[in-house]
């Protein structure tokens, strides 16, 4: 990836952020941080007029996770206790946040403070492939629009997917890519809509099929894994290899709340591919493809401290989906994979 194509990507973004001249960036880094990144971000902030700062603080978690994925172990962060990062942050219009700070009380104080933040930390490559675009934007919305008013998410799949989410308790999870608004939190790479199930409101079973994605684990399963859902809760996970290792992985988090049914919505990022995530080394990538592919049903097992609830667990698993129907209150927004959609996702994409 060539640095001027990297500052050209960032412009786009950063003026889809409506960034402004005199407004303070600040750019949030970790010791792993990617460089080129970083620098062609800094550029592209000071050639549109802003005040530019970097703020680097230290890894934490290290001691804790059995991965180096940072979506892999959540809850705390290097701003727990940092009260003059803290204050740094609250102080700044926009955070490009270049480390990876979800899930933590103290984003939300950042944000009720009026500062917009974007997440961005797939490599770059990965980043100039998914610039965002107005339309991203445009189809999410419309997306919120029919979740919002959802009393209940049915998902159904050939492979025996019979799920059924009462919703309305929780807040949605609108990912277009950019943070245009005061107070609002984005990730670049993304595109798709959640919200969390109301407390104990999901029940029946999830089967994933071959070729389904767990993460952080970064692998296609080989084989289908069959989960029994009772009020909110996974309470078996039965199947081959894939199946052990995940209910290994969940069991040394010795908490039970590892168990619950986290976020649940589907892909809308034309851009995304189900196919990449085999290509890239899996410590270089945590999955953006993978969550966002148009028409997957992404399920999701852990938190759900982002929406406002109290399930603070650090055990997070999203589980893309493929060839599922997901449909609200009788209606499909996904049939078998495709969402509604698609021809005028694909003509919006390829402009
Ligand atoms: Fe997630």
């Amino acid at each position: 990836m060539s640095d001027s194509d990297m500052v050209q990507a960032w412009t786009k973004v950063l003026t889809l952020c409506k960034l402004k001249q005199g407004e303070v960036v600040t750019i949030l880094t970790a010791p792993d941080t990617n460089q080129q990144t970083l620098v062609t971000a800094s550029i592209a902030a000071d050639a549109l007029g802003a005040v530019v700062n970097r703020l680097e603080l230290p890894p934490v978690n290290g001691e804790r996770s059995l991965s180096r994925d940072k979506l892999a172990f959540v809850g705390t962060t290097p701003l727990t206790g940092n009260r003059a990062a803290l204050a740094a942050l609250k102080a700044s219009d926009l955070v490009l946040d270049l480390m990876t700070l979800l899930f933590s009380p103290e984003q939300l104080e950042i944000l009720q403070g009026g500062t917009r933040i974007l997440l961005a930390v797939e490599p770059p490559d990965v980043l100039a492939r998914i610039v965002p675009t107005e339309a991203d934007r445009t189809r999410v919305l419309a997306a919120a629009s029919k979740l919002k008013a959802a009393k209940e998410m049915h998902i159904t799949s050939g492979a025996g997917t019979d799920l059924r989410c009462a919703l309305g308790e929780y807040p949605l999870l609108e990912e277009y890519g950019f943070a245009d608004a005061p107070g609002r939190w984005d990730h670049w790479p993304s595109g798709f809509i959640a919200t969390w199930p109301n407390e104990g409101g999901a029940h029946r079973r999830v089967v994933l099929d071959r070729g389904d994605i767990l993460l952080p684990m970064k692998t296609y399963l080989a084989a289908p894994i069959e989960m029994e859902i009772e009020g909110g809760y996974v309470t078996s996970i039965a199947g081959a290899l894939d199946a052990e290792l995940l209910r290994d992985y969940i069991e040394s988090f010795a908490d039970p709340e590892a168990f619950a049914v986290s976020h649940i919505g589907w892909g809308l990022q034309p851009k995304a591919r189900w196919s990449t995530l085999g290509l890239y080394n899996r410590e270089a990538t945590i999955g953006m493809d993978a969550r966002a592919f148009e028409g997957n049903f992404l399920f999701s097992l852990g938190p759900n401290t982002e929406a406002g609830g109290t399930r603070d667990t650090p055990c997070h698993i999203d589980i893309p989906m493929r060839g599922c129907t997901v449909a609200l209150d009788g209606e499909a927004v996904v049939a078998r994979g495709q969402t509604r959609d698609t021809n005028i996702a694909r003509a919006e994409a390829a402009d």
